[in-house]
């Protein structure tokens, strides 16, 4: 079986004025009918497409004229086997075994694309010389190319550096019927595709990365981590973790993918396994379970959050009720409210305050979350002091260092950027916090687990990014995100370190070699 795409017409370019003279996208698109296609998409005036002809050879760059930004698009041959008719894959680069041009920014298309609704991935696409036949589709998918087309890698080259993506949608159904099917499907993604193509284009400039610091992994999170790995190391999968070791999506895939098994409760954990307490914490009675049903416990739980567990405890032995600021429902409170139940109430507003119901005005003490927004808890405890005047605070502050850090760093790029972005997961405590603390700084700021959440509508008239990461957010996904942003242009990094950090935290002797 055959790639099914024609062969080409002479190369043409758009014949609309207003578009030609334009500078904002640039489409170069093979074939007529994927010219076509494309062009039923555009909605921009600037908007414009060239086509190129089977192998590129049909339309020189002389021919392109200005562009902010210049789109590869048209159909493709499957590489890899479960891809259908009608996806669009991103390159992440192009080769032809030889010769590889990297294409940085395509996560960040195909979650855009992805979000207009089409079903799209970022992948190594594969051009080749001639039309590729069956027999030779699992030999070209093995450098892991997920489709085949034979005009991106001498179109990209013609970019010269300025920005280029290549958007290819997989038009091979079969023979027979499946023909054409297919290629109506890819011409479809093509045209929907049209859209997000102008917004990337529109999103094209130099920008300035303005780089927080401190950032990522603070020591209770690395230590978490490595404590899961190396039970992984010296016991073998699987490995129970209760609940997500850390608030991080990409750290608990990579952790399962090595044999780590995360469940919400222990009775999902057979008798005599091993279980690993996350780095939140637990209560006394999640610990009494453990031991009930004989579980191997490995206790991964931040020796800060343990230090309000100690205080929980010492404040209730002394007769107090204890006021816990924090947020209803987290795994730390959780587990902070579950060392002295009855002595323990927990606080979320400073409106809370005023309901609170205590018998001896004065043996009331307080606590804090590690991870609040310092601002936020120091309003809630303010209500308490003026409520409670001899309330009793806790031993040390109990926000953390890294919350700490973390939020007066943001708030020093947050005050210079146009816009900030910060690497955490939605159920990531600091890293919510860290938005918060941006846009009460009056810059708006978006959460985000990698690049592909990018939405590249933010970008748009934006030179100046702040960019952080949440304390359980990998340093790599910071990089990752520097590099995407790089794809659509020139990117200058500067780092604003506010302070540095040499916290570090011992092992549990259960993982300690
Ligand atoms: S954010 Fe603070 S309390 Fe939480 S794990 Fe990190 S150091 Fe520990």
């Amino acid at each position: 079986m055959t790639e099914t795409i024609p062969q080409p017409p002479a190369a043409e370019t758009d014949d609309n004025p207003e578009r030609a003279a334009g500078a904002g996208l640039l489409v170069l698109a093979p074939l007529r009918f994927e010219a076509n296609a494309v062009r039923r998409g555009l909605r921009e005036s600037t908007s414009r497409v060239v086509r190129t002809g089977m192998r590129g050879g049909k339309a020189e760059p002389s021919q392109w004229g200005t562009f902010g930004g210049m789109v590869v698009m048209g159909t493709s041959a499957a590489l890899a086997a479960d891809l259908k008719p009608g996806d669009l894959i991103v390159a992440t680069e192009v080769t032809d075994g030889e010769r590889t041009v990297k294409l940085p920014g395509a996560d960040m298309i195909a979650g855009e694309l992805r979000r207009a609704g089409l079903s799209a991935r970022a992948g190594k696409v594969r051009t080749v010389s001639s039309l590729v036949k069956s027999s030779q589709r699992s030999l070209l998918a093995a450098d892991g190319s997920l489709v085949a087309d034979m005009e991106s890698l001498p179109l990209v080259a013609g970019a010269a550096g300025r920005p280029v993506a290549v958007i290819r949608a997989v038009s091979d159904g079969g023979v027979g019927p499946g023909m054409v099917a297919g290629g109506l499907a890819a011409l479809r993604s093509l045209r929907l595709a049209a859209p997000v193509a102008e917004a990337w284009a529109a999103a094209c400039a130099s920008r300035t990365v303005l780089l927080a610091g401190p950032r990522s992994f603070c020591a209770g999170v690395e230590r978490a981590i490595e404590i899961v790995e190396r039970a992984l190391e010296l016991r073998g999968a699987p490995v129970y973790v209760r609940k997500q070791i850390v608030h991080n999506t990409r750290v608990v895939h990579d952790l399962e993918e090595r044999g780590a098994v995360f469940v919400d409760e222990l009775d999902e954990v057979p008798d005599g396994a091993t279980v690993v307490f996350s780095a939140h914490g637990v209560s006394p009675a999640v610990r009494s379970d453990a031991s009930t049903r004989g579980l191997s416990v490995i206790d991964a739980t931040c020796p800060l959050v343990s230090k309000v567990h100690a205080e929980a405890r010492r404040f209730a032995r002394e007769g107090y009720t204890v006021a816990l600021i924090g947020h209803g429902g987290h795994e730390e409170v959780e587990g902070t409210l579950g060392e002295a139940p009855s002595s323990t109430i927990l606080v979320q507003t400073p409106s809370d305050v005023a309901a609170l119901d205590v018998t001896d005005d004065s043996k009331i003490a307080y606590l804090m979350q590690t991870t609040l927004a310092i601002d936020e808890a120091e309003s809630v405890a303010t209500a308490l002091k003026e409520r409670f005047p001899r309330m009793r605070a806790p031993g040390s502050d109990d926000i953390c260092y890294a919350t700490t850090n973390r939020q007066a760093a943001v708030r020093a790029v947050a005050v210079e950027a146009d816009m900030v972005l910060v690497a955490g997961s939605r159920n990531s405590s600091n890293s919510v916090r860290l938005v918060e603390r941006s846009e009460r700084a009056g810059t708006p700021a978006h959460l985000i687990d990698d690049a592909s959440d990018i939405s590249l509508s933010w970008l748009s008239g934006v030179s100046a990014v702040g960019l952080t990461a949440g304390a359980s957010a990998p340093p790599a996904v910071v990089s990752e995100i520097i590099d995407a942003l790089s794809g659509l242009g020139t990117v200058t990094v500067t780092e604003r370190v506010t302070t540095t950090e040499s916290v570090q935290f011992g092992l549990p002797r259960e993982v300690r070699h």
